[in-house]
C-alpha cells in the first residue's frame, strides 16, 4: 500500500509517499481501508519534533474513516464492509490501509461523508470534552469560542447549540465569520478588530460570559479573565507561540474576583470511560445530523507536505483532509 513515512523529523518537506507491506490485524485489531485522513495541528508539532517523538521510520495521522478491510481473532464491534471513523490507530492513517484497535474505530452513518468523516475524532472529541467534561457547560449558558472557524471551534459551536448554550464565536476573516454564523453561532466577532471582546458587554446585559474555549491561549487569556461572568470558566486548548510555549500576562485578581476557574486540558489525557462517552455522543450527534464536519479543503495523499504548511499557515475554514 501506499503511506506517507518520516524517517527524521523537521519541516513538512521530509514526508514522503513510499510503498509499505499492507497491515494484518492481530487479535483484537482491525485494518480500515482508509478514504479520507484528517490533517490536525498535533501531526505538525509531532513532525517537527517539538512533540514527544514516535520512532522513526513512522506514519502520521490519528483521524481517518473509511471500510473496514479486515478483522482479526476475537472482534465483535465491527465486520467487513462496516463504515467507521478512526479515533487513533497503531499505525497511522496517512496512508490507504491504518491497522487499529477494534476500540478505535466508531460507526459513520451512511449520510455522513468519508472526508467528513476524517474530521470527527480529534476536533469533535475536544470541543466535547471542553465544554461539557472540563467546563461543565449547561443549556442556557453562555459561551465564547474563542477560535470559533477552525476544526475545533466549529465542532464547540455545534455541539454548544445542540446542548441549548447561547453561542459567540470568533473568526479572523468575513468567510470564517459567515461560515461560525452558519454553523449555529447567534453572535459573530472578529478577533482580528481592536477592542472586539468590548462587544461581549452589551451581547450578555454586562453580565458575562459562563465559557469560554480558548484555542489561542498565549494571546487571549489575560483578556479572557476580563469578560467572564461570576462562576466563570476558561478552558485551555490552544497555544501557540513560539515551539507552542507562548507565554501570557494575567491580572489574577481579574479571576479571584468573579470567583472563575481557569481549566487545562490535553485530549490525550482523557481516561479510557470517559473517551468512551465522548464517542458515545459523537455518534449520537452524527446519526441525529446535529453534528455535520466542515471540510475546507482536500489534497491527494501525496501533497502531505502542502496540507501542512495549509493547516499551520492559513485561515481556518474547517477541516483538511488527505485523500489516498
Ligand atoms: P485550526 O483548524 O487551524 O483553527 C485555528 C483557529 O484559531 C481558527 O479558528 C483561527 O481563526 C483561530 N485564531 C486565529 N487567531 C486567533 C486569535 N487571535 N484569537 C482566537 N482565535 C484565533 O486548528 P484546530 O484544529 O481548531 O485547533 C485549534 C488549537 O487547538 C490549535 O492550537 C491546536 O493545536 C489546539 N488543540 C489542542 C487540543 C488539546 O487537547 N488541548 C486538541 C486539539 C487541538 P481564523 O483562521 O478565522 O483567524
Amino acid at each position: 500500500m501506499k503511506a506517507i513515512r518520516l524517517y527524521e523529523f523537521g519541516p513538512p518537506e521530509v514526508m514522503r509517499l513510499e510503498e509499505v507491506p499492507d497491515p494484518h490485524p492481530g487479535p483484537g485489531q482491525v485494518v480500515v481501508r482508509i478514504h479520507a485522513a484528517g490533517v490536525n495541528p498535533v501531526d505538525t508539532y509531532i513532525r517537527s519534533g517539538i512533540y514527544p517523538k514516535p520512532p522513526v521510520p513512522y506514519t502520521p495521522g490519528a483521524d481517518g474513516a473509511g471500510v473496514i478491510a479486515a478483522v482479526g481473532e476475537g472482534v465483535t464491534r465491527v465486520t467487513v464492509g462496516d463504515r467507521v471513523y478512526v479515533a487513533g490507530t497503531l499505525s497511522g492513517t496517512y496512508a490507504e490501509y491504518a491497522l487499529c484497535r477494534e476500540t478505535q474505530v466508531y460507526p459513520l452513518p451512511a449520510h455522513v461523508s468519508y472526508a467528513q468523516g476524517a474530521g470527527v475524532n480529534i476536533p469533535y472529541a475536544t470541543a466535547y470534552r471542553a465544554l461539557f467534561q472540563r467546563a461543565r457547560a449547561a443549556p442556557s449558558e453562555v459561551v465564547l469560542v474563542h477560535g470559533a472557524s477552525g476544526g475545533v471551534g466549529i465542532a464547540a459551536v455545534q455541539l454548544a447549540r445542540a446542548a441549548g448554550l447561547t453561542v459567540i464565536g470568533t473568526a479572523g476573516t468575513d468567510k470564517g465569520r459567515q461560515l461560525v454564523r452558519q454553523e449555529g453561532a447567534q453572535h459573530v466577532l472578529d478577533h482580528s478588530a481592536p477592542g472586539y471582546l468590548a462587544q461581549l458587554t452589551t451581547l450578555t446585559d454586562g453580565r458575562g460570559v459562563d465559557v469560554i474555549l480558548e484555542m489561542l491561549a498565549n494571546v487571549n487569556l489575560g483578556k479572557d479573565l476580563g469578560v467572564l461572568a461570576p462562576g466563570g470558566r476558561v478552558v485551555l486548548i490552544g497555544n501557540r507561540g513560539p515551539n507552542n510555549q507562548g507565554t501570557v500576562e494575567i491580572n489574577p485578581r481579574e479571576a479571584m474576583s468573579r470567583d472563575a476557574t481557569i481549566l487545562g486540558m490535553s485530549l490525550m489525557n482523557t481516561p479510557v470511560q470517559e473517551l468512551a462517552r465522548i464517542h458515545a455522543a459523537l455518534v449520537a450527534g452524527l446519526e441525529n445530523r446535529t453534528l455535520r464536519p466542515v471540510v475546507g479543503q482536500e489534497f491527494p495523499l501525496a501533497e502531505a507536505p502542502r496540507a501542512h504548511h495549509a493547516v499551520i499557515e492559513a485561515h481556518a475554514y474547517g477541516k483538511i483532509v488527505l485523500v489516498p
